[in-house]
């Protein structure tokens, strides 16, 4: 057994006894880690509050070396997100944030870079400044297409994913059992291919590419598309339709 620092955001808390709780946490270092808080449901404990969901907290956890619960033993406040105590559109986002952290990565599987896009999407949706109009459906999409990057899950955009060959922008389809886009003649062969718009394919490539070029005005039909999209390929990687999905907009 080992004493652990970690930074961390609070994904979920299950009741355990009269008096504790489980956390399900998305560390910085270590990943999704899950741990027994002792006298974290009273009033008073070790934790004030720190373990609300959504909040940012700095924790000291003890690792168990068997398939025993690992133990919380301090969590403190680093930052609150406000804005998800007042608007729900932000909260349902956050939410979904949580959500797909909880169920797509696996205990002690870290990701620094998905960690630090799931704080910057937080701070985006939830701080105290009103985001700009479109930012949070926008900021939620770049949020899964770095999810699926880290994950190994990306998208393949810039060939077709059936036979790699070449595609045409007004001719193109996306298929999530194939992990990408077809083209025209791959995509009669697969069940699940839809169509897909040249602005909504633009969009969805701006989105996996480094850099900030996916910051800007997108119309609407992309933005609808892409948000369709999006949820379809990870209800297919996940196996179920995440429940937070349609409380989101775009
Ligand atoms: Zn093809």
């Amino acid at each position: 057994m080992s004493a652990e620092k970690a930074t961390a955001l609070v994904l979920r808390t299950t009741d355990w006894s009269e008096s504790s709780r489980i956390a399900t946490l998305w560390t910085r270092e270590f990943g999704k880690v899950r741990a027994l808080a002792k006298g974290g449901r009273r009033i008073k404990s070790n934790f004030e509050n720190a373990l609300d969901l959504l909040t940012l907290c700095r924790i000291v956890f003890l690792r168990k070396s068997s398939d025993s619960l690992d133990l919380l033993t301090e969590a403190q406040v680093i930052q609150r997100f406000p804005r998800l105590r007042t608007e729900l559109a932000a909260l349902y986002a956050a939410y979904y944030v949580a959500e797909l952290l909880a169920e797509g990565t696996r205990d002690y599987d870290p990701h620094p870079l998905l960690f630090d896009e799931a704080l910057d999407t937080l701070r985006t949706i939830g701080g105290a400044d009103q985001p700009e109009a479109q930012a949070t459906g926008l900021r939620v999409a770049r949020f899964e297409m770095v999810l699926l990057r880290e994950l190994g899950y990306s998208p393949v955009l810039d060939h077709c994913a059936g036979c790699g060959g070449s595609v045409v922008e007004t001719e193109l389809a996306f298929s999530a059992a194939a992990n990408g886009i077809l083209c025209r003649r791959c995509r009669s062969g697969q069940r699940d291919s839809r169509p897909l718009a040249p602005s909504s394919w633009r969009m969805l490539q701006e989105l996996a590419a480094p850099g900030d070029s996916w910051r800007r005005p997108w119309d609407l039909e992309a933005r609808a598309e892409v948000r369709q999209l999006l949820g379809q390929y990870l209800t297919y990687l996940l196996g179920r339709r995440p429940r937070l999905l349609s409380y989101l907009g775009s």
